[in-house]
């Protein structure tokens, strides 16, 4: 997982023994069992029948030397134990253990490549079916239909050659955040350039396959575990950011939320009517409604625990065409959406951009934000499209930037621009989501209907405001393969063999506490973040002990939570309480407990005081002028609720202040100019 490159088969960075020891690994985390009945050869296969080893090798060669050293290393300690040559799986599981043991790098690393083998081992398709061996099992179906031949809305601007343009404003990133300022400042007369690093990709692009969904549409490739391994980070990274691989869960800014924003971080009108009128516009834009929110049946369980414990759940609204939603192929929505009726920022707020004359160039990752006499001058930035291998440097001069890179890479640029002063990276909030599976009797359908359909928002307004919400999630069988707990061969096979009657859940947890975003020698983002704070600990366990419930009242067969090895297994009979305690003695990283998250916030923050916000009230930064912070890093606090629709109406006041300050820039908006 991570680094968003394809994987080559071909590749040979493993010497002789490191290729047998990696070969044994994969088939100690996957082994063959004995099982009399086997129709589809799930319990017989083995990891390297499906060349699992080499997709890993692969993977290995993408990585930049010091981090491939990090988990080859892990391989050549194996070797000096005989680990290929072990007399069975028995021994080879006792070496694993051993080494987890041993050091906490150690267990990073062994978890790494644990959840890779499993993520390849669910994921991997043949390329003449398009399906997984072991999907039969999972009554997955993969791929329902082939991607329509849909044309691309958008018209981008693709550089043969170096390219320098003038514009009024340069947004740098086309997720939530920087689609709608384009589209509000391009409205408003002003000349935008868009830069964003991802591909543009469509229904014609989307085949519902998940690995090909991580390389092309998300960040790094996929689920990345931050630099420390405590969290499995999961975001947008093409045009339209987020909201093209989003669950679509709309949900309004919280008002104790909109309070605090206002009193404490001086974020003047959020807490008023003004606010409300950038959410209704932002809803209406996007379409939102509760129109297409079909219950497949592991939502119904989650309805029937909410109705049976009195606790508060709703319908979902979601930013869908009803017009167009099929429940079908609504479960695919995180791998894009091949019915387009998902109004994500490329259906909508681009469309608008570019309908009032913005410019968008993809594959094109913004180095620098350029300064001159203490303001925003304009951005550099390096064009590089892998599928034609051509490249070129854009510069485009403009006296407003607008930094929505998304909360993990908006502050590693504004770091390698040396600007936005001592809080840039500091404050990054991600949700950290609990996961929990409950195993119920018959297929849940998880495929089927959107994963967000409706929310429990029993636990969501504490009298702390340090609350969570409940929520389904999706069907991605190499995703599930990765987090689910191993503790053997024998034993993930089982919970796997099992995935169909799971029921899913997450917590959309408010976290206090906090991580960090810094950059590497080469200016790339580094994220670390450690659950300590005491409150998101104790929320973290309380939010575990619901999901739980769900599962137990409505007759779960079986429980677990996501996360690394060693973790316990609850069986119906199972004392509930000893084992939610086992549970929360667990520690939360690459030991124990694992949360993901989909949600980053906070790491650019608005507030009135430069030495712990980067940002003033009105978004723009503290230390240089006309540079703008637009995406979720700007919340001052974390959401507590799925913050797309908070971070396109902070956006659009954002747009709103900008457009104000126009005058006293340089007078008139002027057209996109090339030099
Ligand atoms: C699987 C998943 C499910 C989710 N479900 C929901 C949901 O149901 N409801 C909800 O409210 N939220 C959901 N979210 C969260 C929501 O989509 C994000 O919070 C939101 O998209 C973030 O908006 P943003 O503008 O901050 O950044 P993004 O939308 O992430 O956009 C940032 C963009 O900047 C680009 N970029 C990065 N660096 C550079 C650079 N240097 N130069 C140029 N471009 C750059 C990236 O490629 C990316 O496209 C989900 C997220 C995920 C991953």
């Amino acid at each position: 997982m991570g680094e968003a490159q394809s994987v080559s088969l071909m590749a040979d960075v493993l010497t002789s023994d490191q290729r047998a020891t990696l070969r044994a690994f994969c088939d100690t985390i996957v082994p063959p069992i004995d099982c009399a009945d086997d129709p589809t050869g799930f319990w017989a296969r083995r990891a390297t029948d499906t060349g699992v080893d080499q997709y890993v090798e692969g993977y290995l060669a993408t990585l930049a030397a010091d981090r491939r050293a990090d988990l080859t290393m892990v391989l050549d300690g194996l070797a000096m134990q005989d680990f290929a040559s072990a007399p069975s799986d028995l021994s080879r599981e006792q070496i694993l253990t051993e080494m987890n043991q041993s050091s906490s790098q150690a267990a990073l690393a062994l978890e790494a490549l644990r959840s890779l083998i499993l993520l390849f081992y669910y994921g991997i398709t043949d390329p003449l079916t398009g399906q997984n061996p072991n999907w039969t099992q999972l009554a997955y179906p993969g791929p329902l239909r082939p991607p329509p031949m849909t044309p691309k809305e958008l018209s981008t601007i693709v550089p043969n050659e170096d390219l320098e343009a003038q514009a009024d404003a340069c947004v740098i990133g086309s997720g939530a955040g920087g689609a709608v300022i384009a589209a509000e400042l391009a409205r408003r007369g002003l000349s935008v350039v868009v830069l964003e690093a991802g591909g543009y990709h469509n229904e014609a692009d989307f085949a519902q396959l998940e690995l090909k969904a991580y390389q092309d549409l998300y960040w790094r490739g996929g689920p990345t575990l931050s630099a420390d391994g405590n969290i499995m980070l999961l975001a947008g990274a093409t045009l339209g950011g987020g909201t093209v691989v989003n669950f679509t869960n709309c949900v309004r800014t919280p008002d104790r939320v909109r309070r605090e924003w206002a009193n404490d971080y001086h974020l003047d009108g959020v807490d008023g009517p003004e606010f409300d009128a950038h959410l209704d516009a932002v809803l209406a834009r996007i379409g939102a409604t509760d129109e297409c929110s079909d219950l497949n049946p592991a939502q119904e369980r989650l309805v029937e625990g909410c109705t049976r414990l009195g606790w508060k759940h709703k319908r979902a609204v979601r930013n869908t065409d009803p017009a167009t939603y099929s429940p079908d192929t609504a479960g695919y929505l995180s791998f894009g959406d091949q019915s387009g009726s998902k109004r994500s920022a490329d259906k909508t707020w681009l469309v608008d951009a570019l309908q009032h004359g913005a410019a968008i160039l993809t594959r094109t990752h913004a180095q620098r934000v350029l300064v001159q006499n203490g303001r925003a001058a304009g951005v550099e930035a390096l064009y590089a499209d892998p599928t034609t291998g051509k490249s070129a440097s854009i510069t485009i001069h403009a006296p407003r930037v607008v930094i929505a890179a998304g909360a993990l890479e908006s502050p590693a640029l504004l770091l390698r621009s040396n600007i936005g002063g001592p809080a840039v990276g500091n404050y990054l909030r991600l949700h950290p989501l609990p996961v929990v599976t409950a195993v119920h009797a018959g297929d849940m359908k998880n495929w089927w209907g959107a994963p967000h359909a409706m929310i429990c928002d029993e636990f969501a307004n504490p009298d702390d405001g340090y609350g969570f919400l409940i929520e389904g999630a999706n069907y991605a069988p190499a995703l599930a393969g990765a987090a689910t707990p191993w503790t053997s061969g024998r034993a993930h096979k089982e919970r796997m063999a099992d995935a169909s009657r799971g029921v899913v859940t997450i917590s959309v947890l408010r976290d206090r506490g906090y991580g960090r975003v810094a950059i590497d020698p080469a200016g790339e983002a580094v994220i670390t973040y450690a659950i300590t704070d005491d409150l998101d600990r104790k929320n973290y366990c309380k939010a575990l002990d619901a999901q739980l419930r769900l599962g137990s009242v409505t007759g779960a067969t079986a429980m677990f939570a996501g996360g690394a090895a060693d973790l316990p297994h609850w069986r119906a009979g199972d004392d509930l309480e000893a084992f939610s305690a086992r549970l929360h003695r667990a520690p939360i990283g690459p030991t124990g407990l694992r949360p993901f998250s989909a949600h980053q916030m906070g790491s650019c923050r608005m507030g009135p005081d430069p030495w712990t916000s980067v940002a003033k009230p009105s978004g723009e930064l503290h230390d240089t002028p006309g540079v703008w912070i637009g995406d979720a890093s700007a919340f001052p606090t974390a959401l507590g609720v799925n913050p797309m629709v908070t971070i396109m109406a902070l956006a659009r006041r954002t747009a709103t202040a900008m457009a104000a300050s126009v005058h006293t820039v340089d007078g008139d908006a002027h057209p996109v100019a090339v030099c």
